[in-house]
């Protein structure tokens, strides 16, 4: 036992020298075991609360059901094919990656493949080698004046796209999520899809593979370029049709191109793609600099460090990306979520179908977490608390297939920190609504439709009983004789000699016995009773 607070096991031989951020902190223990295949590491893993890897081990159920006690799993690197999410996710395992170190390294060796592409470096120079000397197969063009056509204008789009104009090209890019204000700051002009495709010299392709990536660059597509063009690719293999690419270039219809990742990596011993002409190949080597590997396992040892130490999970692909500055500020909020979302495990008229998170408040940063934490309340009564937690509870709920809702509401008449929950039960709805009171204290303020005023602490008792004399008594009567004392009473109505809810929160348990005591009253209809924090 080191006696430190956190241990953080990094191997795939992610060099020591880039953690500092753990190393430098005297609350980590690190320990580096190179090959994940060496006894030691799963001895290491059995008390590891961080884990750091690259792309050689594979995180799948098994290891983390080998790692009792592991909250974070950190990918020195973008790609997370290795790492099984869902598994991480239903243990409550944050996984985090470091998209930012690879940045330049990638946009470089785009430049690296652009410049060889257009001027045939790479036949020019297997050429001499077989010793030949022929200067006039291998006339290229200039960029200067071209246009480049971007596809995805985000960390590495934007970094290539700033090297093309500093070599005179004119750049333009789609990407859904590009602003006007953005791209003209990128010195980029924005344009759909198919201009971007039919008008560039040179299309490079720098986005995720999504379902409305994957296959985007398809035979139709191709045609549709320009004849000439070129088209590389260091993105991800299955945004481009390679049987597609391999053709067109044999037809000479495009005049070059160059791709660093493949659709199966490595790449088939039979792909048509090593017999086209006019195209290079390397073997994902985007990242592949001392430097991109350095700044990328610093990046994720400070973001293993910060989600250990401080709960901050702004970079987990499995969480609700709040950092922990934002976390903490919204403390008081986020436990009366999880309050609310308790009461409601208790008092929702059968299994929850759907629930809405609505929230009014000063925060743009608030729904995701609360809606977790909503959740948290709502089945930790039900699974237990060691397995629900802030990474876990939007898959748990997914899979009790209770639809999920998130409303950001304009501002509430009545408080400044609002939230309600919105509830479809099996035999019926139940609302529930709480609120901050002068920033930090919590109140539930309303349920179903009466107004009420409580206190979300210690266990409350919510009865529904007939507006009638001496009601009130009685209830005390009972639990006085129990041993129970009354920090609250809440009593609302809708109308006079109606229906009446009262809210009584008590200092204590409420046990099963309480309750039947309290059923067995005449004028009560339902008793529940809930235990708050
Ligand atoms: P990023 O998230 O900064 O940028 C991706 C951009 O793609 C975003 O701006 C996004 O809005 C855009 N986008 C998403 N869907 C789109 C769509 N349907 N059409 C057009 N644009 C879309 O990511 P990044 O760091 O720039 O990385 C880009 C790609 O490069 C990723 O696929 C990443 O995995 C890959 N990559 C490869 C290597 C390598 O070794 N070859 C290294 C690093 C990154």
């Amino acid at each position: 036992m080191s006696g430190k607070q956190f241990t953080v096991l990094v191997t795939d031989k992610v060099s020591g020298g880039s953690l500092n951020a753990l190393l430098d902190d005297d609350r980590f223990e690190v320990v580096l075991i190179d090959d994940s295949k060496d006894p030691s590491f799963k001895e290491a893993l059995a008390t590891a609360n961080g884990l750091i890897v690259r792309s050689a081990t594979k995180v799948k159920a098994e290891m983390l059901d080998a790692a009792p006690e592991l909250s974070v799993v950190g990918r020195a690197g973008v790609g997370v094919d290795n790492i099984d999410l869902e598994a991480a996710t239903a243990r409550g395992v944050a996984v985090l990656n470091a998209p930012a170190g690879n940045t330049v390294s990638t946009a470089e060796l785009t430049m690296a493949l652009i410049l060889a592409m257009v001027r045939g470096v790479a036949e020019a120079d297997a050429s001499v080698r077989k010793g030949e000397w022929a200067r006039s197969r291998f006339k290229g063009s200039e960029l200067r004046g071209r246009t480049l056509g971007l596809v995805g204008a985000g960390r590495i789009g934007g970094t290539v796209a700033k090297r093309c104009r500093a070599f005179g090209m004119d750049v333009i890019a789609y990407d859904p999520y590009l602003t006007d204000e953005k791209a003209s700051e990128m010195g980029v002009e924005r344009a759909e899809l198919d201009a971007v495709i039919e008008r560039a010299d040179v299309i490079s392709l720098h986005v995720p593979l999504t379902d409305d990536t994957r296959g985007m660059i398809s035979k139709e597509s191709i045609a549709r370029m320009k004849k000439g063009s070129f088209v590389v690719n260091v993105s991800r293999g299955g945004v481009v049709d390679e049987g597609a690419l391999a053709e067109a270039l044999t037809a000479g219809h495009l005049a070059g191109a160059a791709l660093d990742v493949y659709e199966n990596e490595p790449l088939e011993a039979d792909s048509p793609l090593r017999d086209a002409p006019n195209l290079i190949l390397t073997p994902h080597l985007g990242a592949s600099t001392s430097e991109a590997q350095e700044l990328v396992a610093s990046e994720i040892a400070e973001a293993v460090r910060a989600a250990l130490a401080e709960g901050d999970l702004s970079r987990a692909l499995n969480a609700p990306a709040v950092g922990g500055e934002v976390l903490r500020a919204l403390a008081p909020l986020l436990e009366l979520g999880c309050g609310l979302g308790t009461m409601a495990s208790v008092m929702a008229p059968g299994g929850i179908q759907s629930l809405d998170v609505r929230y009014a408040g000063s925060s743009d940063e608030a729904l995701k977490p609360l809606t977790a934490y909503v959740l948290i309340g709502l089945l930790r009564p039900v699974l237990g608390a060691e397995h629900v937690n802030f990474v876990s509870a939007g898959h748990l709920a997914e899979q009790r297939g209770i639809k999920v809702a998130r409303t950001q509401m304009s501002e509430h008449a009545d408080y400044t920190e609002y939230v309600e929950l919105a509830i479809r039960a099996e035999r019926g709805e139940l609302r529930l609504a709480g609120a901050l009171l002068g920033d930090a204290h919590p109140r539930i303020v309303r349920i179903d439709d009466y107004h009420v005023d409580i206190v979300p602490s210690g266990s409350l008792v919510v009865l529904k009983n007939k507006d009638v004399p001496g009601v009130i008594g009685r209830v005390g009567t009972i639990l006085g004789d129990h041993g129970i004392n009354i920090a609250g009473y809440h009593q609302a109505r809708l109308s006079r000699g109606g229906e009446a809810l009262a809210a009584v929160s008590v200092d204590g348990e409420v046990d099963q016995e309480v309750r039947a005591a309290l059923l067995q009253l005449p004028e009560v209809s339902a008793a529940v009773v809930v235990r708050l924090g």
